[in-house]
């Protein structure tokens, strides 16, 4: 028999958050283990339900909602995404500016299928949240990392990113709550970002699915509302913000000059119409997603569930010896460091698996983030308290059972 192999333009591509450890936990739960996992920011799984009113508003139109859409998504939805670009300070947004999609992820994909020719570079941080560094590859593009400094709360390192700039480079994506390193940017360091887009031309990609998800009374700033003269793509959507991943809904808004990108604009409307359109059910919980007052900012304010479930696992992280983390100001997860001294890890993913056969707890591997070096994890910091201390207890036996080699 003629032997099927993936396609070639897979080599490149990874991503493990749904990777081989993953397919061994199933294994370990179909031999009857009950594996906590800490690997995946799916909030469903952990008792966060979708607000009432949203999945009343799905249930409620299901009966019209048997159609096509137009392939940028229905009225409502596109018409709240741009009165929520306009709230949160992006000029200049029509209708034709927005497209819906079945989740961020759809729309990244699409926005590098779109764009890239083989051996197109686009900037990507490390770490990174890895659909974008396996969306460019996929794509034919080169994803080249710039690093961010975990010894500057994990800002980007601009003479790292202004070294990596080639004639090659077409865009620059930036992830603002930052996964996996829970990092906001300030306004001057989105500043920066900009001067750099702006000096070399550069396409700006805005990943703010966790634009609401913050904590210690940070603010966000949307970083296409600082450049008018900056062409950005601006990624939001219902997964984190609303509780709702498993709807698939999200959101790009198109801002800054168009007139020099109209090329790339129809490109973008070829590969949104060949999918034809995003779930139709799903697009119409937006409008009452973005009008509602059922966000997550109740669940991150200090005193919510989220904030104590963060601050528990830092502080049992932080205090087990050789493990440092910078404790993070967004989104779900925390990103920390062991000590090559104490922890002499050559292979991550291995380090991971071990872990999950011995204590039956699952992560993913810094590398899983494009992190150059094999040093650090991430952690999920979703489960309730009780089942959190329960995985913290493994991982610190664990670790010192690591430390006693
Ligand atoms: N961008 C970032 C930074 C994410 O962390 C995720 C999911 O974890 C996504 C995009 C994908 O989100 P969606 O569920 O909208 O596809």
């Amino acid at each position: 028999m003629k032997i099927l192999k993936k396609s070639r333009k897979l080599d490149e591509v990874c991503y493990e958050i749904r990777g081989p450890a993953l397919e061994r936990a199933r294994q370990l739960e179909e031999d009857g283990h009950r594996i906590i996992k800490l690997n995946i920011g799916n909030l469903a799984v952990f008792g966060f339900d979708p607000p009432d009113d949203i999945v009343r508003d799905v249930i409620g139109n299901l009966p019209r909602a048997g159609g096509y859409s137009d392939s940028k998504g229905i009225y409502s939805a596109r018409k709240a995404v741009m009165n929520y670009a306009q709230e949160r300070g992006i000029r200049g947004v029509g209708m034709e500016d927005i497209y819906i999609g079945n989740g961020v992820s759809e729309l990244i994909l699409l926005a590098m299928n779109a764009l890239l020719d083989d051996g197109d570079e686009v900037l990507v941080p490390a770490p990174d949240y890895p659909l974008w560094t396996a969306a460019v590859s996929l794509s034919g593009g080169r994803p080249v990392h710039y690093l961010c400094d975990e010894s500057a709360d994990w800002q980007p390192d601009l003479d790292d990113l202004r070294a990596k700039i080639t004639p090659a480079t077409k865009a620059l994506v930036v992830i603002n709550p930052n996964n996996p390193t829970g990092a906001v940017y300030p306004e001057p360091m989105l500043k920066a970002l900009l001067r750099i887009a702006r000096e070399h031309q550069l396409i700006v990609f805005a990943d703010e699915i966790y634009d609401k998800t913050l904590f210690d009374g940070e603010s966000h700033t949307a970083m296409a509302s600082l450049a008018d003269d900056v062409f950005c793509i601006s990624f939001g959507g219902l997964s984190k913000n609303y509780r709702a991943c498993g709807y698939r809904a999200g959101w790009m808004i198109l801002s800054g000059p168009r007139a020099h990108a109209k090329d790339y604009i129809d490109g973008l409307n070829i590969v949104t119409s060949m999918r034809l359109c995003a779930n139709v059910p799903a697009q119409y919980a937006i409008q009452t997603a973005l009008g509602g007052t059922q966000s997550i900012e109740r669940l991150v304010a200090a005193d919510g569930r989220l904030a104590r479930q963060r601050d528990l696992a830092w502080q049992r992280l932080t205090a087990i010896p050789g493990v440092s983390c910078v404790k993070p100001k967004g989104a779900l997860y925390l990103f920390p460091k062991f000590d090559p001294a104490v922890y002499p890890i050559a292979d991550d993913q291995a380090f991971i698996t071990e872990l999950l056969e011995r204590e039956k707890v699952l992560l993913v591997q810094g590398t899983g983030f494009n992190w150059p070096k094999p040093d650090h994890v991430r952690v999920v910091f979703l489960p309730n308290t009780d089942e959190m201390t329960e995985a913290l207890d493994r991982i610190e036996r664990f670790l010192a059972d690591y430390r006693a080699r």
